[in-house]
């Protein structure tokens, strides 16, 4: 099918088992179109269509919204090609009319964001030859009105306000049910041809009303319209939310396929459908999805009425469900991967519309990655690639506690399609859920069915419930995607959005009111639901359930062996207590990258003891009650060895300012007077002495050793005697102390002459030796530009992203929230930078750092112990600056291994190509 003009290609043909293009060209023709393609190869049947190229949406946008010159006629081409394979004229008023579907690919699936005009090319006169030519008239005003109905509101724009809680058509179609029935819920399929003819001359005079113009009546027009239309949505509120919410870049564009239509619309042997190769929510190996009889394809994911499990298909249609199982596995042979597809039966004839790669929660994610290396579909290292890191920790999301499960009444049940358990306030209506959420209440957003107007809602609560619509209704994609917890198609409960309640059973729920939800089974319950710990977590850190008596946690194991053969980068933790270390060992961390010592003098009578050293006003005094502090200490860091077993562990000098131990207010100052027996107004003189107009970068960090030597060498006889007593036992310690906030290497070798001379004199009294590390956390930018200098002392460089990135940018993160919303909205910057390490600022800075400190000492042990040690993005940019760890919290853990893994394997890749 070669294109006969010379000008760049624009249109990519696809029919009759031929296509211009390929599953692999998805950045050029989106994913709908590069997978229509590659179906059509592969011999299933697809209808005929074209698909412009995503490269059409960019020159769109560059050229103040026009289209390149060449592109007209290849567009004709297109359609005529079609007309060819169709035996069909585009809009023919005389015979059968070839009816077109426009439909918006972009890259990646962009779920509900851009939509779809289904039979377009009718008009007043080639409906009337589809229903001369079908020979059935209600099948024709039926598309017809379907056909006005998406493009007023897509191209011409007639849409719900925001005050509306109905779309303006349905509201027109509601008025005539009660008008003509007195049955406001009547199904649509029971409407009559009058009625929906009726319903055309309603719709073209709703569109006059709200836009002053005609409905177009001339389909090369409308293609016009319908193709402009998908390239504007590109740049929507909502789809500009979600590109933000998912980091997708607005160079790439969207295609546009424009597809011949086939109709699942012509009666008891037609319908359309939504299926998986898999079960998405828990993975299992079944064929899964939902159908309507007698329906386009927008009927069952817009949740008007509730589809029937595929599974009901062969008493329907037997040969056409055969023919799927059939796709089903084709499908899953030829992408090697869980496929959502979506298909329409026309007259018992099935046909492909779609294929992708199915969105699943993070528990299908693992399961399915895990069965296809056992079923040889795929490998190992495909397999580790399978899981989304940020999915992971899905896996370990807190169930429903069993036994507060027993006191609690299933008050309706709906459809599982987002696994967990939530429990919050409900809200009907997504601005009034985002305001909630904003005040720290949990919300539950419950809504008669979702629409992409309701996303800001969806991303702001920690569940969804809706009454209408089944697993592959909007609301269940979004939930999917964004590991929410959703249960939909609840259908007992009886929503009014004007008096905001809730109804079910005779009782009535107002909004602020509790509900919970079982997103695994679809339960909702009246009230708050105490949560359990996800079976990983029973099974490693709470020991209460057996290894082979969960299938959810052989997967997750077996996952993290496979990292492991991968991995070279490793994961450590932030743990400051020999509990919160053993569950970051259970969880696979291979150390201690980050232990504040300041938490542990918060604790019962601790506080006093650090209090009286503050106030000390001699060394002698302030020895005397560091000497009180030691054996505390020590206890903690001998625990902390010990649930070590072994591992290393870096344990950071005292870091805050001091002041951050006194208390502020006059009665808790007099108290603490009363207490250490000195007057209210020393206490009060010294904290109006300690204050600091600017602590972050005030008397802090090692300036504290500096300043008093004795607090270092309290710390680090405490962490030697712990090693001391725990080498005794026969195990082993391996400290490593942290020098904060370094910046002049000076100031580390004050703090070090300190560690050794300790280091020195325990071993004497203890007659034992010691096997620690003294190093340096780089956290000014100094530090960074200096690190040749400091690596002469430093054993190891552990880069404290929180206060580098605070310092680089100069800016506080407390205070942050203020602006940095509106930095994102106008991308100045593309993640939150104290979320995400800010690579092209802080990171380069980073590398400065470790290529400077490899110069002075090439083994130099470099890591890393900020919040950004959890986050994938993160992870994968400290595998390739070549960090020996990252460190984060204990149940952040297994998500940083499975990104480092996926780090390792995506170099391994690159160097193999080269
Ligand atoms: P989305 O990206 O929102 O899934 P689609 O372009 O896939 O939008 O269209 C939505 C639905 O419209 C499809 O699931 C299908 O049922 C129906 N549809 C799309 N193209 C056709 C077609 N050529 N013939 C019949 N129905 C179609
Ligand atoms: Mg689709
Ligand atoms: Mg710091």
């Amino acid at each position: 099918m070669a294109n006969t003009t010379k000008s760049a290609k624009y249109v990519y043909q696809f029919g009759n088992r031929k296509a211009d293009g390929n599953g692999s060209m998805k950045p050029l023709l989106g994913g709908k179109g590069a997978n229509l393609a590659e179906m059509t190869r592969i011999g299933l049947p697809v209808p005929p269509g074209f698909t412009i190229t995503t490269e059409v949406c960019t020159y769109y946008y560059d050229n103040k919204r026009t289209y390149p010159k060449a592109l007209q006629p290849q567009v004709e081409a297109g359609i005529r090609q079609m007309e060819k394979i169709m035996g069909t004229k585009f809009g023919d008023a005389k015979a059968m009319p070839l009816l077109v579907a426009v439909r918006s690919g972009a890259r990646d699936s962009m779920p509900g964001m851009m939509d779809t005009i289904l039979n377009l090319g009718l008009n007043d006169q080639s409906v009337l030859a589809l229903a001369k030519a079908t020979k059935n008239d209600r099948f024709a005003w039926d598309c017809y009105r379907r056909f006005i109905q998406m493009y007023g509101d897509v191209v011409m724009g007639v849409q719900k306000a925001p005050h509306e809680d109905h779309e303006p058509f349905e509201t027109v179609i509601g008025e005539l049910k009660e008008e003509r029935y007195h049955d406001h819920d009547l199904e649509d399929t029971r409407l009559s041809t009058e009625d929906l003819k009726e319903l055309v001359g309603r719709f073209k005079k709703l569109i006059k009303q709200r836009t002053g113009k005609e409905f177009p009546n001339d389909p090369w027009d409308q293609l016009k319209g319908a193709v402009g239309a998908v390239f504007g949505s590109w740049m929507n509120d909502r789809a500009i939310v979600y590109r933000r919410k998912y980091g997708i870049p607005q160079e790439w564009g969207t295609a546009v396929n424009v597809q011949a239509m086939v109709f699942g619309n012509t009666g008891d042997n037609s319908g359309s459908g939504v299926a998986f190769t898999r079960d998405p929510a828990t993975g299992e190996k079944v064929f899964y999805g939902e159908f309507l009889i007698n329906a386009q394809g927008e009927d069952v994911v817009a949740g008007v009425r509730t589809p029937e499990p595929v599974q009901k298909l062969p008493s329907h249609l037997p040969a056409a469900y055969k023919e799927l199982e059939n796709i089903r596995k084709t499908l899953e042979t030829h992408f090697k991967d869980m496929q959502d597809f979506e298909f329409t039966i026309q007259d018992g004839k099935v046909f492909m519309l779609q294929t992708r790669n199915g969105k699943r929660t993070g528990l299908a994610a693992v399961r399915i990655a895990c069965e296809m290396v056992k079923e040889k579909v795929i490998d190992w290292k495909t397999a580790v690639n399978r899981v989304p890191a940020e999915q992971l920790e899905q896996v370990l999301a807190p169930i429903f506690d069993r036994t507060a499960l027993k006191n609690t009444k299933v008050i309706a049940k709906g459809l599982p399609a987002g696994p967990g358990a939530a429990t919050g306030q409900i809200y009907f209506n997504a601005d009034r859920a985002v305001q909630a959420a904003e005040k720290k209440e949990k919300v539950l957003l419950v809504r008669i069915e979702t629409s992409p107007e309701d996303l800001r809602g969806m991303i702001a609560a920690e569940g969804i419930l809706t009454a209408r619509g089944g697993v592959s209704s909007h609301a269940a994609l979004v939930a999917r995607q964004m590991g929410k917890v959703c249960v939909c198609g609840a259908s007992a409960l009886h929503i009014d959005y004007n008096k905001r309640t809730l109804e079910v059973g005779g009782q009535t729920f107002k909004e602020g009111d509790f509900l919970s939800i079982n997103g695994t089974s679809g339960e909702v319950y009246a009230g708050e639901v105490r949560t359990a710990a996800s079976e990983v977590v029973q099974v490693l850190i709470e020991r209460s359930l057996k290894s082979k008596d969960s299938q959810t946690y052989q997967y997750y194991a077996q996952l993290m062996d496979w990292c492991v053969k991968a991995t070279r980068l490793l994961v450590r933790t932030n743990a400051d207590t020999p509990e919160q270390t053993a569950n970051a060992v259970a969880f696979g961390a291979s150390g201690i990258g980050l232990c504040r010592t300041e938490h542990m003098f918060f604790e019962g009578d601790r506080i006093d003891a650090m209090r009286e050293m503050i106030l000390a006003e001699t060394t002698d005094s302030r020895k005397n009650a560091l000497a009180k502090l030691l054996p505390y200490q020590r206890e903690d860091f001998t625990g902390i060895f010990k649930a070590l077993k072994g591992l290393p562990a870096t344990i950071r000098f005292l870091d805050p300012p001091l002041h951050e131990f006194l208390p502020h207010d006059n009665a808790a100052q007099s108290q603490l007077a009363e207490k250490l027996n000195v007057s209210v107004e020393k206490v009060s003189k010294r904290v109006h002495d300690l204050h600091e107009f600017n602590p972050m970068l005030g008397h802090r960090g090692c300036r504290l050793g500096i300043a008093y030597p004795e607090i270092s060498e309290m710390q680090a006889r405490a962490i030697f005697e712990a090693a001391a007593e725990v080498q005794k036992e026969g195990l082993k310690a391996k400290p490593e102390i942290m020098i904060p906030l370094v910046g002049f290497p000076k100031e580390l070798q004050l703090q070090l002459e300190i560690v050794h001379r300790v280091a020195e004199e325990v071993a004497k009294e203890k007659k034992t030796k010691f096997n620690y590390l003294v190093g340096t956390m780089i956290e000014i930018p100094r530090a960074c530009v200096v690190a040749d200098d400091i690596a002469k002392d430093a054993q190891f460089f552990s880069f404290g992203t929180n206060d580098l990135t605070q310092t680089t940018l100069g800016m506080s993160r407390d205070d942050s929230g203020s602006f940095l919303p509106a930095y994102q909205e106008a991308e100045i910057v593309k993640k939150n930078p104290f979320a995400s390490i800010d690579q092209g600022g802080v990171g380069k800075l980073m590398q400065t750092a470790v290529e400077l400190g490899r110069k002075t000492r090439p083994d130099i042990k470099l890591g890393i112990c900020g919040e950004h040690g959890g986050d994938p993005e993160s992870v994968k940019f400290c595998h390739t600056l070549g960090l020996t760890y990252v460190s984060c919290s204990p149940f952040r853990v297994p998500v940083a291994r499975l990104a480092a893994a996926q780090a390792a394997l995506k170099d391994e890749a690159v160097k193999t190509k080269k």
